[in-house]
């Protein structure tokens, strides 16, 4: 069981938050797409198992004129066994969805949609770069759902620049009540580099306090709850049986290869990662030569990234998946750190698993730092 990840780079433009790696400049877009197959032949061998998922990700793959999109997943087809897929991905933008772009993915296999929405306000939509409104994302829901596309997943984002309790539950009730199969709620977060970290820097919008930050995270998992969704990620809901399949497997150390630029892959020991240069990716894959770097990891850091990656799920560390792969000492350390939390109700033990309580998921990495070597 692995999965593959295709990154396509580009974006009909950038938004004010993003630190993804994408571009506005399309004229490498035909050869992007022929040096993702030809990445495919170099690097198969990386991965023993089969391939149970496919993720087209970005940037906006939506974006992609048709013939661009039927050749890379032509291409694949050649090479993966679509009959073995349990999810077959592709991410899109509102303002690209289209009754003959749905027929076109579903002609080509593709099971499921994920889409940037953002919020349901048009003035905080417009704020942060987007280019589409909340009746585009209104549009385009009822427009995949009329095509039979069942599996689709919204994102949204809390904590936005003036953006109020009542303003966050009115996004989330719009959304919820469009009965999708999934969705997920990120806090805003500043990175830099991006156009909203400077504008806070420059004291031109205000970050949401910890407070109001606390008190939407808790409106999302009432809410969430009220309409049937699970939550199993700290910013993951689902239906129940709708799971990101793909996701979940990152979330579980299942091996991925990723494809195209600013890519990460693992082979079960190994991470690598593709450079974010399109023009010298193109070149080099052409040449025959792969473009990934390797991350060599010490143990340490593998325990770590066990760590991060199994706190932010519900179903947290397996007790004694742990015990039997990082020993008895660092077991018995991390029982004696929970246990403090556990004390003031932050985390729990359940069915041999130790997870952070869900009210208290949004300070997950001030927990999880406890728990670092
Ligand atoms: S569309 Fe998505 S990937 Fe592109 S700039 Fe906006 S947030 Fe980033």
């Amino acid at each position: 069981m692995s999965g593959l990840y295709i990154h396509i780079p580009f974006c009909h433009s950038k938004c004010a938050y993003c630190d993804f790696f994408s571009t506005p400049r399309k004229e490498t877009i035909e050869g992007y797409i022929d040096s993702i197959l030809t990445e495919y032949e170099l690097r198969c061998s990386e991965i023993s198992s089969k391939f149970t998922t496919i993720y087209i990700g970005g940037g906006t793959p939506s974006l992609l004129p048709e013939k661009l999109l039927i050749k890379l997943v032509n291409g694949l087809c050649k090479y993966v066994e679509f009959e073995s897929l349990e999810e077959f991905t592709i991410e899109a933008n509102p303002e690209d969805v289209t009754e003959e772009w749905c027929k076109l993915i579903l002609s080509l296999g593709i099971t499921r949609v994920s889409m940037g929405i953002q919020s349901f306000d048009d003035s905080q939509l417009k704020f942060i770069g987007r280019r589409h409104t909340a009746s585009d994302a209104i549009r385009a829901i009822a427009v995949m759902q009329r095509a039979g596309i069942t599996n689709i997943s919204g994102d949204l984002i809390y904590g936005l620049p003036n953006q109020t309790l009542e303003s966050w539950k009115d996004s989330l009730e719009r959304l919820l009540s469009m009965g999708l199969s999934h969705f997920s709620a990120y806090l805003l977060s500043y990175e830099p580099a991006t156009r909203l970290y400077v504008m806070r820097e420059q004291g031109r919008v205000k970050e949401a306090s910890e407070e109001l930050a606390q008190q939407m995270y808790g409106v999302l998992i009432d809410m969430a709850r009220r309409y049937n969704y699970e939550h199993y990620e700290i910013s993951n809901f689902s239906k129940p049986g709708c799971k990101a399949v793909h996701n979940s497997n990152y979330w579980r150390d299942m091996p991925y290869l990723g494809l195209g630029v600013s890519a990460h892959s693992f082979d079960g020991m190994n991470r690598r990662c593709n450079p974010n240069n399109i023009k010298a990716y193109i070149k080099t894959i052409e040449s025959g030569e792969k473009y990934c770097e390797e991350e060599i990891e010490t143990e340490d850091e593998r325990h770590n990234d066990y760590i991060i990656v199994s706190l932010r799920t519900i179903d947290g560390i397996s007790l004694s998946y742990y015990k039997s792969h990082w020993g008895e000492l660092r077991y018995n350390q991390l029982i004696e750190t929970a246990q403090h939390y556990i004390n003031n109700g932050q985390m729990i033990i359940k069915n041999n698993q130790l997870s952070i309580a869900e009210e208290h998921m949004l300070i997950s990495d001030r927990i999880m730092v406890d728990f670092i070597v």
